[in-house]
């Protein structure tokens, strides 16, 4: 089963997909935590993409595409995988059909996660990650209060660069204009299950649940 989680920057995609993983036993691959790794490892594509990320602009598709395409190749995509945050434009849309059919795979459905530009902005501006497990908390929604792998004390807790103000208005403008044509791609044919992404964590992982269990029926 090969899944895509799509959703602006704050729509919970990172948490979904983190369920999603655990209850299908599917690979994870977020484009973004592979950009960061990169970054934090200050490896070359991860300097070059720093650039971007701090303008809320998307990396380009060369970087990008190499390092989606290297971490295709590791054992457990065998299992199926989420994608998480990727593709964000047509050109990557195109890209990713390409190397799963190398595969001998496909896409099997594509989950939006729709959430108001209002909504986004407030959940963006309050939110910490934990630079260990990447787990999302929230200063007002969703406060740290114990580790949910009971592994820290949330001493590994950020506010991530690119969640100050002009970045987040950036990211969203980014989404809007070029990942919303990827949304409408898929719909086109035939791939795209919206889920309100407004209620509770678990309502919007009950509906996406639902939605992958229709699949495999
Ligand atoms: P995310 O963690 O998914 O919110 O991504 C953080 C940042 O990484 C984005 O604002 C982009 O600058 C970059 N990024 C993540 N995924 C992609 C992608 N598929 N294509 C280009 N840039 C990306």
């Amino acid at each position: 089963m090969n899944i895509v989680l799509l959703g602006a920057p704050g729509s919970g995609k990172g948490t979904q997909a983190k369920q999603l993983q655990v209850e299908f036993g599917l690979a994870h691959i977020a484009s973004g935590d592979l950009l960061r790794g990169n970054l934090y490892n200050k490896t070359k594509p991860g300097l070059v993409a720093r650039e971007y990320m701090e303008k809320g602009a998307l990396v380009p598709d060369e970087i990008t595409l190499t390092m989606l395409s290297g971490r295709l190749q590791a054992p457990d995509v065998e299992k199926g995988v989420i994608f998480d945050g990727f593709p964000r434009n047509l050109s990557q849309a195109k890209a990713l059909n390409q190397m799963l059919a190398a595969l001998r795979r496909e896409i099997d459905s594509v989950l939006y996660i729709k959430v108001s530009y209002e909504e986004l902005v407030n959940r963006l501006a309050g939110r910490w990650v934990c630079s260990k497990c990447q787990l999302p908390f929230h200063i007002i929604f969703n406060p740290f209060r114990t580790c949910p792998h009971s592994q820290c004390k949330g001493e590994h807790l950020y506010q991530r660069d690119d969640d100050k103000p002009e970045t987040i208005k950036a990211r969203l403008k980014t989404f809007n204009e070029q990942t919303i044509p990827v949304i409408d791609y898929y719909r086109k044919a035939q791939l795209l299950t919206v889920l309100p992404g407004e209620g509770s964590v678990e309502e919007v992982k009950q509906a996406a649940l639902e939605a992958v269990r229709n699949l495999r029926r």
